[in-house]
């Protein structure tokens, strides 16, 4: 086909503002951004508002922050659907015009009541409206929804990308429900309008969207709207295989952020889930977006191991060049209200980044093992100080520090002095490090002596040694 004439690709993420962008959400919107990207075409954001009473200010700044965040533009201006509603009303009326959809004054309680009755008698519990075939008999201000006309018998058949042909029995599914009582659309029609509306052509969506998509299907044959290509993906489940939830830990983006997780690294384990693309940890994106191909995604869930995680992690931050890991930094401390770093600390962190990052799996670890150029007293600092800065070992570290004042401030040295010190001294060099260690920093979890004792500089150190106690 003449390249001209192709259909550009169009792919979209269509999430509902009512709880913050999970995993399962992040990894929709990656596909679809790099399926757009694969193919030059768009990707577009869609906010799902039009229920009202679920909107959660808080939870849409998170889904943009988070999707920012992974790097995941958007084309063109996001979508409300909330914006949208006369166009949904304007469809429903060319539908109820065209006796495919009918006004259902039905009840709650005559519905509830209609399905007891059934499940009594041992039978599915579909919803048969008396309104399917009657349009008077109810009182002028009744309460009604629209509901689409589902045809009787036949079958309705998906032709997934991921999961094969899938078929539903339209005697099996109820005539759904197009616009709410208040007037406001529901998901399944809002969604089809939109689709066809900013010509979607590809639908990349989690697999429990599935009986929406027969649903979906049946709103196209009625409106004669050109069906989209569908591709539905396994959910993401916890380590144990069960389904995704808090008691698997961090379920949603901000707490990866918090975590201290860095951004590719998270992109590269979303693709890594249920993409079978190897096992290349350090991929570019670019490479990434190159390989994708729908059917290398896997039929079966995913399993997030947070530990992979966090070793993927470390891996990219062991190759990120310093000046961009300070910035990633300084965006984590910021993101967790921590104070900020003053510049001076920035750019002794920038000198320690060689020997921090390769401590460090992520940004919550190389802010800890950075701890020695930030604090600045270490009497404070933990208990191993408290046990261990008896009244002999303050003594002890002074007068080391009488022997440092006059050396040349090489590692060499440093380690001769203390070497010759410990000797003299009657202590083994292994517990005279331990001692140096928490005079500098207060703990023992940090970089090698040597390394602090450098960026640091002299008279930091002798600072630090001779303040003991005091
Ligand atoms: N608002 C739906 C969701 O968040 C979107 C599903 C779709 O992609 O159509 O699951």
């Amino acid at each position: 086909m003449n390249n001209s004439l192709k259909t550009r690709t169009i792919t979209r993420f269509a999430p509902s503002p009512t709880g913050y962008l999970h995993l399962g959400g992040a990894r929709t919107a990656l596909f679809n951004w790099i399926f757009a990207k694969k193919f030059d075409g768009k990707f577009l954001l869609r906010i799902e508002d039009t229920d009202k009473s679920r909107l959660n200010k808080k939870a849409l700044s998170a889904i943009f922050d988070g999707l920012k965040w992974l790097g995941i533009n958007w084309d063109e201006d996001v979508i409300y659907q909330s914006n949208r509603n006369k166009e949904y009303k304007k469809v429903v009326e060319k539908l109820l015009k065209e006796g495919k959809a009918y006004r259902c004054y039905s009840t709650k309680e005559e519905i509830d009541k209609y399905k007891n009755k059934l499940l009594k008698i041992g039978k599915t519990t579909k919803f048969v409206s008396p309104w399917r075939e009657r349009s008077s008999g109810h009182k002028k201000n009744d309460l009604y929804v629209v509901r689409l006309k589902v045809p009787e018998t036949g079958e309705i058949i998906i032709k997934d990308c991921v999961q094969g042909n899938v078929t539903w029995n339209c005697k099996d599914l109820d005539d759904l429900i197009l616009l709410r009582s208040d007037g406001s659309a529901t998901y399944n029609l809002a969604a089809v309008v939109d689709d066809n509306y900013s010509n979607i052509t590809d639908v990349i969506r989690g697999d429990d969207h599935l009986t929406n998509t027969a649903r979906q299907k049946l709103i196209y044959s009625a409106l004669n709207w050109k069906l989209p290509k569908f591709s539905h993906i396994p959910l993401i489940h916890g380590f144990d295989g069960k389904k995704m939830s808090k008691r698997h830990g961090a379920v949603s983006i901000n707490s990866y952020i918090e975590e201290g997780i860095k951004s590719s690294a998270l992109v590269r384990y979303l693709c890594q889930l249920g993409l079978d693309t190897g096992n290349d940890d350090l991929r570019s994106i670019n490479d990434i977006i190159k390989d994708f191909k729908i059917e290398k995604i896997v039929k079966s869930p995913a399993r997030f191991d947070s530990i992979k995680l966090n070793d993927i992690c470390g891996k990219i931050i062991r190759k990120t060049e310093d000046k961009e890991l300070l910035k990633d930094l300084i965006y984590f401390l910021e993101y967790k209200k921590m104070p900020i770093l003053t510049i001076k600390q920035q750019m002794n962190i920038e000198d320690a980044l060689p020997f921090l990052k390769i401590r460090s799996k992520n940004f919550q670890e190389l802010y800890d093992q950075s701890k020695f150029l930030i604090i600045k007293d270490v009497s404070k600092a933990s208990d191993d100080y408290k046990n261990l800065f008896t009244n002999d070992n303050i003594e002890l570290i002074k007068s080391l520090s009488a022997q440092l004042k006059n050396i040349k401030w090489i590692k060499e040295n440093i380690n001769d002095t203390i070497k010759s010190f410990a000797l003299k001294n009657n202590k083994e060099f292994k517990d005279m490090a331990k001692l140096i260690r928490i005079a500098i920093v207060g703990t023992t979890n940090s970089p090698g002596i040597y390394d602090m004792m450098i960026v640091l500089g002299k008279s930091e150190v002798i600072r630090r040694f001779t303040s003991l106690g005091i």
